[in-house]
Formats: structure tokens, C-alpha cells, sequence
């Protein structure tokens, strides 16, 4: 048995098990089961393995259990507990939605229009904290509160922060509940990327979302907009005259969501694409 058998037999079983992206899974699982880099993979992958080692037994086993639990579609950043957000290297389980790269439009997106260290910063629906971490580290903002309903979210979060070694104020609740009276105003700019997919897609989305993503950080309700319209309603309550609001969106959400925020009140609202050209971001500005 050598390293190279591991990873052939591995592979076989993802690909096996619907796992498109097999070869790649099963290469990293060995990985992180063997705590290896590519270099020593390459210089060690047909070397058999000693049978008399139990450290490589073990080693062995913990690379078939995590292959078992991919083969069931467990995600892949949840078997081995973390996920790369600009640059960042963030914890997740199942308790937070996988920070993805659509999302890193929106973090650069306020990274360039909003450079004064002066101002404060509210993420709502934080999850893994992704957007208010990386926006903490890259924008030395003055403040960053964060918030979110799920308390398992927020423990995450928690641990995101501190070992990113930022100080983000982190609130329990639902939306803007979630703060005290007195910050009413005060906030420069306010981020989400809120659930907004519409229930009935859900089921149509790969198993390990649907499976293993938490529900509550993807349905977005019958037509994906309820956290669109409570938090274009009330934002404007929590901004300061001249603050800005960046939503994360569905690609078909433009619209509407531009639409909620005109109606609520915002000025200069504007659709923004996503790399492979989809909207992705819709921002506007809470008028003096
Ligand atoms: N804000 C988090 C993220 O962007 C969580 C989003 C969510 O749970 N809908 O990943």
C-alpha cells in the first residue's frame, strides 16, 4: 500500500459517489491526512507504506474516514474545517455557509469606495464573519459590529475574529433587533449577504448545500427577497446621512432588490457585476 494506492482508491470512491471534483478532494483529504505538501507527496507517493507504524495506520484510517464522509457530500471545507476568503484563512462547520468567492465582490467593491479609517461598519448575517473579518483586517476601519441570529454562527465568527486578531463587536439577534437603541445613526456603512435564495430552488442545488449548509443562511423565502425588504426598510434608521449600504444579491435580483432600496429611500442605488459578469452587489447611498 503506498500513498499513491491511497489517493487512487480515494479518488475512485468520490467520483463514485458524484463527487465531480474527486481526484482534487481526494488529494487534499490525503493531505491533511498525512500532513503532507505536493512536494512530498511527489517524492514519497510510492514508497509502501510501513504496516508496523501505528502513527501511519492511523494516518491511514483518518484518510479513509474523511474520504467516507466526503463520499456522503459532506463539503469538502467541512471536513477539513476552513475555507480561503480574500486571502484570509477562515474556520467554517456546519453551522455557517461556506464563504464564497462571488462574495469577495462586495469586500473589494467597499474596500475601494470607502478608504477613511473614521468609520464604522455593520455587517448583518455575518455567518462565518467572512465579510466583516476581511473588511476589519484590509479596511482598519474605526468599528466593526457584526451580526446574527444563529449563536452557533456567531461562536464562529468569534473565532474567526480572534485569530485574525481584530476586535469586532458581535450582537445576537435578528437584523437590526440585534443592536442598542443608541446606535440608531451612527453607522458609515452597513454590509449583508443575506439568505436570499428562493425556497423552492433549494432543492435543486447540489447535496452539499442543500444537505449540509445551514438553511437558515441560504432561504431567502418564497421569492428570495424577505431579507431584502426588512433591511432596506430599516437601514436608513441605522446609517448617518451620506452612508452607504452593499447587498449582496442573486444574479436575477437586481431589480427588485435596486427597487427596495429606492423605495425605502436611498439615493444613487447601482447594480454591480461579479467577474464572470453577473450582478452580484447592489449598493445606494442613505441621503443628508
Ligand atoms: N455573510 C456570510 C457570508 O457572506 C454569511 C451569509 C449567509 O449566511 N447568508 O458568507
Amino acid at each position: 500500500m503506498t500513498l499513491y494506492d491511497l489517493l487512487n482508491e480515494g479518488s475512485a470512491a468520490l467520483l463514485q459517489a458524484g463527487d465531480t471534483d474527486g481526484e482534487n478532494d481526494a488529494k487534499l483529504l490525503l493531505f491533511e491526512a498525512f500532513h503532507l505538501d505536493l512536494v512530498h507527496f511527489l517524492m514519497d507517493r510510492l514508497r509502501p507504506l510501513s504496516e508496523q507504524d501505528e502513527q501511519v495506520q492511523e494516518q491511514i484510517r483518518t484518510y479513509r474516514s474523511m474520504i467516507t464522509k466526503r463520499a456522503s457530500r459532506i463539503p469538502l471545507q467541512q471536513i477539513l474545517g476552513s475555507q480561503e476568503f480574500m486571502g484570509l484563512e477562515f474556520y467554517v462547520n456546519e453551522h455557517v455557509l461556506i464563504p464564497r468567492q462571488d462574495t469577495e465582490t462586495l469586500v473589494e467593491l467597499v474596500l475601494q469606495e470607502q478608504q477613511s479609517t473614521e468609520k464604522k461598519l455593520l455587517d448583518l448575517c455575518t455567518g462565518s464573519g467572512c465579510i466583516a473579518i476581511s473588511l476589519a483586517v484590509k479596511g482598519g476601519y474605526e468599528s466593526v459590529t457584526a451580526t446574527d441570529l444563529s449563536e452557533e454562527a456567531l461562536k464562529v465568527a468569534e473565532r474567526n475574529a480572534k485569530a485574525h486578531q481584530k476586535e469586532i463587536i458581535f450582537r445576537q439577534g435578528d437584523l437590526f433587533t440585534a443592536l442598542p437603541q443608541s446606535e440608531a445613526g451612527t453607522f458609515d456603512i452597513i454590509t449583508s449577504n443575506p439568505p436570499y435564495i428562493p425556497t423552492a430552488v433549494i432543492a435543486t442545488l447540489e447535496p452539499e448545500v442543500r444537505e449540509h449548509e445551514p438553511m437558515m443562511a441560504l432561504d431567502g423565502t418564497e421569492d428570495g427577497l424577505k431579507f431584502y425588504r426588512q433591511i432596506a426598510k430599516k437601514a436608513g434608521t441605522w446609517l448617518k446621512p451620506g452612508g452607504v449600504i452593499y447587498l449582496e444579491i442573486g444574479y436575477d435580483q437586481g431589480e427588485a432588490v435596486s427597487g427596495l432600496l429606492r423605495e425605502a429611500g436611498f439615493d444613487k442605488v447601482r447594480v454591480v457585476k461579479d467577474l464572470p459578469g453577473k450582478d452580484r452587489v447592489v449598493c445606494g447611498i442613505w441621503p443628508d
